[in-house]
């Protein structure tokens, strides 16, 4: 595996591989056996396995978090080698940025509420740095977790926003065995906040028993009092969305993929989970 840091760099070694699909597998590295899972699909479906490692600052509206948020470049080489990744880029910020980015994607609903709502400008910063690795890398297909399921669909309307013939692949979410969707910010956690973590997705799983019975706002509220009756937990918003414009909805209904996205404040940690509910 080539560890590269200039885009100069990353283009020659693609010109330079043999001919074939290039996959791409975007992060912000301190990787994890979730990362593992998209770079193994992206080794079973590509003949170039492309990750990027960069702690992108432009997505950050918390200085706070941008400065906390870990970097293990070390064990990522080891890690992304193992999966079977060709080329690691890791740039630094000039390197992405080498002048500011002010573009901004009228993304439409989808990238204002939940996530987009609670941070403003976030959505915007990640489809610039993720605009930015595909043109950098020009895949064939790209690869992300549905642990950040709103993620998809923003970056879904990003690329029919920039015309890029590019296929967005979506992978499940891996989970501890306690159910704690596996996340970079995990290890942040202190002790009593990481043995409350799990009663997330135990409460999002009872919730899947409870479609039908309880109308959508009323299992909002039933989820969100669930979570809270741990005192370490605190719910930013649970909304039950239709799978594809993210939107709430008011009722169930056959014709519609239905999701409960959920965002928990742990101690300082934000934790992000979701659960197909229909
Ligand atoms: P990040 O490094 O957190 O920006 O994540 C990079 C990619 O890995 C994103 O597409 C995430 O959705 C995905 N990812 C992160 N955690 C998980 C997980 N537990 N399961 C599956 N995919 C994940």
């Amino acid at each position: 595996m080539k560890v590269l840091t200039k885009t100069s760099e990353l283009r020659e070694a693609l010109a330079q591989r043999p001919r074939g699909t290039v996959g791409l597998v975007p992060t912000m590295g301190a990787l994890h056996n979730g990362h593992r899972s998209l770079i193994e699909r992206c080794r079973r479906e590509c003949d170039t396995v492309v990750v990027t490692d960069f702690v992108n600052p432009t997505q950050f509206n918390d200085k706070n978090d941008l400065r906390n948020y870990p970097r293990t470049l070390e064990s990522d080489c080891l890690l992304a080698e193992a999966a079977g990744a060709d080329i690691l880029f890791a740039p630094t910020v000039e390197e992405v940025y080498p002048e500011p980015d002010n573009r901004t994607f009228p993304l439409g609903g989808v990238g204002e509420v939940m996530e987009g709502a609670s941070r403003p400008g976030h959505f915007n910063g990640v489809c610039q740095v993720v605009s930015r690795l595909f043109v950098m890398t020009n895949p064939d297909r790209a690869y992300f977790g549905e642990k950040d399921f709103q993620q998809i669909a923003v970056i879904k309307a990003m690329v029919r926003l920039e015309g890029f013939k590019i296929q967005i692949v979506e992978c499940p979410i891996v989970r501890e065995a306690d159910g704690l969707a596996l996340s970079s910010r995990n290890r942040l956690l202190d002790a009593p906040h990481r043995t409350a973590a799990p009663h997330i997705f135990e409460v999002l799983s009872a919730a899947q028993q409870k479609v039908g019975e309880l109308s959508p706002s009323r299992l909002e509220a039933w989820v969100t009092g669930e979570i809270e009756r741990n005192p370490l937990l605190k719910v930013v918003y649970f909304n039950i969305v239709d799978s594809l414009s993210m939107q709430r909805v008011g009722a169930w209904d056959d014709a519609t993929a239905v999701q409960g996205c959920i965002t928990v404040q742990a101690g300082a940690i934000r934790l992000i989970d979701n659960i197909k509910l229909k």
